[in-house]
């Protein structure tokens, strides 16, 4: 009989967080990097006690949004305010994803002592398949992890380690099942929960697997081992980059390296996510995107980040920055969101459906999502379109 962990990843949830290490303990669950690419957790040893609570609180399943949210707000959840915005500090700008909103945020809550450090996922310039949870105390800390690195991270695989070791508080960043992972893990360990003050969402399609990666290494025919392999910054949306064994530089759009293959590569558990827009965060950040007839515009510019305000303690830290000129912001319509991510629009409307196919075809129901308004969104979708994407998810998981 498999064990509880074991049961998640059978079941295509996990999403390699590491959560189960740290509360089991790495002698009894270890995560290691599968032939697919991302990381899972091995099981040495059941450890009952420990296997209950990952039950509990794995991200991979449980999604419990503890505020439910007005009907004006079924598609982007809580918001207090809307901004188009960007770092004032040009370097940040540049090497960040989108307007390095969020490293220009995060050094600005460093430098005026709001926290004393901000947790991050950050990567290894020599070997592209070590993103890991970071701490950063500094803006040469926070430059070094702008950015986003679409591929498989670690999070919690040391969390108690990190907690114990110190007695700092936070500013923590992370993918939106990142914050539920966080959210789950203080409702279980209380004892942590002053300790983080704020939370920043990036928004997410999903995660891909490091197989993504190597596929656009191999089809430069690059040498191995590569370095300074980046997937964005350097503009908007600038370049996914890397350097050979021998120096020799090599880079490709983003429109070309994220369309074309590395959203060929993600997680199963990324198809059926109800929450790419950090509904559990105090600020949620993406791409503030301007379109050309419907379309995104991956024309090169200035960036800017779209900045989503969820509460009162998000509010305050936007507008502290503000004042400093740390960031320049512009409020915008939330009606514009929808133009600007309309990805993240459309699978808001339509993913109950595809979670539907998943309880049915499992015939359980392995999935814990609280408050997070996905079965009234289908109500707009027309009856072709919720069958599309049932039938879609139910052949997938066919095809497994
Ligand atoms: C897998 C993935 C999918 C994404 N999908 C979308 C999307 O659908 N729509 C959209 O608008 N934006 C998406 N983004 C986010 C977007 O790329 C930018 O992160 C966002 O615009 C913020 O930009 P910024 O310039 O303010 O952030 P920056 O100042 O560049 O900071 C980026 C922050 O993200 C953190 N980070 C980087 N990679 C990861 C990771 N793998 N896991 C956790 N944290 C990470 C860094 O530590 C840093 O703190 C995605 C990012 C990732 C990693
Ligand atoms: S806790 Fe994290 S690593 Fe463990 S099974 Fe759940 S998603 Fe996977
Ligand atoms: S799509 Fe959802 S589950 Fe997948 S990495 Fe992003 S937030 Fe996590």
């Amino acid at each position: 009989m498999k064990s509880k962990i074991e049961t998640i990843v059978k079941d295509n949830l996990c999403i390699g967080c590491g959560l189960c290490e740290s509360v089991c303990g790495k002698e009894n669950v270890q995560m290691k990097l599968d032939q697919t690419g991302f990381y899972k957790p091995e099981v040495k040893q059941i450890q009952p006690e420990g296997e209950d609570i990952i039950d509990a609180i794995c991200p991979g399943k449980n999604i419990i949004n503890e505020d439910s949210y007005a009907y004006e707000d079924r598609i982007w959840g809580k918001l207090l305010k809307t901004y188009s915005g960007f770092s004032n500090d040009k370097e940040i700008r540049y090497a960040g994803s989108s307007g390095g909103f969020i490293s220009g945020l995060s050094v600005f809550v460093l430098e005026h002592n709001l926290v004393d450090s901000v947790l991050q996922v950050g990567g290894d310039i020599n070997d592209y398949e070590r993103n890991e949870l970071k701490v950063s105390k500094s803006r040469a800390d926070v430059l070094k992890c702008a950015s986003s690195r679409y591929a498989p991270a670690l999070i919690f695989d040391k969390i108690f380690d990190l907690l114990n070791g110190s007695n700092d508080n936070y500013l923590f960043i992370g993918k939106p099942c990142d914050i539920s992972g966080l959210k789950n893990f203080l409702a279980q360990y209380p004892q942590f929960k002053d300790r983080f003050k704020l939370t920043v969402s990036i928004l997410c399609a999903g995660q891909p697997s490091f197989t993504g990666t190597s596929q656009i290494v191999d089809e430069f025919n690059a040498q191995r081992p590569v370095k300074n392999l980046v997937y964005r910054g350097s503009g908007w949306p600038g370049y996914f980059s890397f350097e050979d064994k021998e120096g020799k530089a090599y880079k490709r759009t983003y429109n070309d390296s994220w369309g074309s293959t590395l959203n060929r590569h993600l997680n199963f558990r990324c198809k059926i996510c109800p929450d790419g827009i950090g509904l559990q965060a105090d600020i949620a950040v993406g791409d503030a995107w301007e379109t050309n007839d419907g379309y995104p515009d991956f024309d090169e510019k200035d960036g800017k980040s779209l900045v989503m305000v969820r509460t009162q303690a998000g509010q305050k830290l936007v507008e502290q920055a503000l004042q400093f000129q740390a960031v320049s912001m512009t409020e915008i319509d939330d009606g514009k969101i929808a133009i600007m991510q309309p990805y993240q629009y459309q699978r808001r409307r339509k993913v109950a459906a595809r979670i539907l196919a998943y309880n049915l075809y499992k015939g359980k129901l392995p999935l814990k999502f609280k408050n997070l308004n996905i079965y009234s969104n289908l109500r707009y979708e027309s009856p072709k379109q919720v069958a599309k994407e049932f039938l879609g998810t139910a052949r997938r998981l066919f095809k497994q």
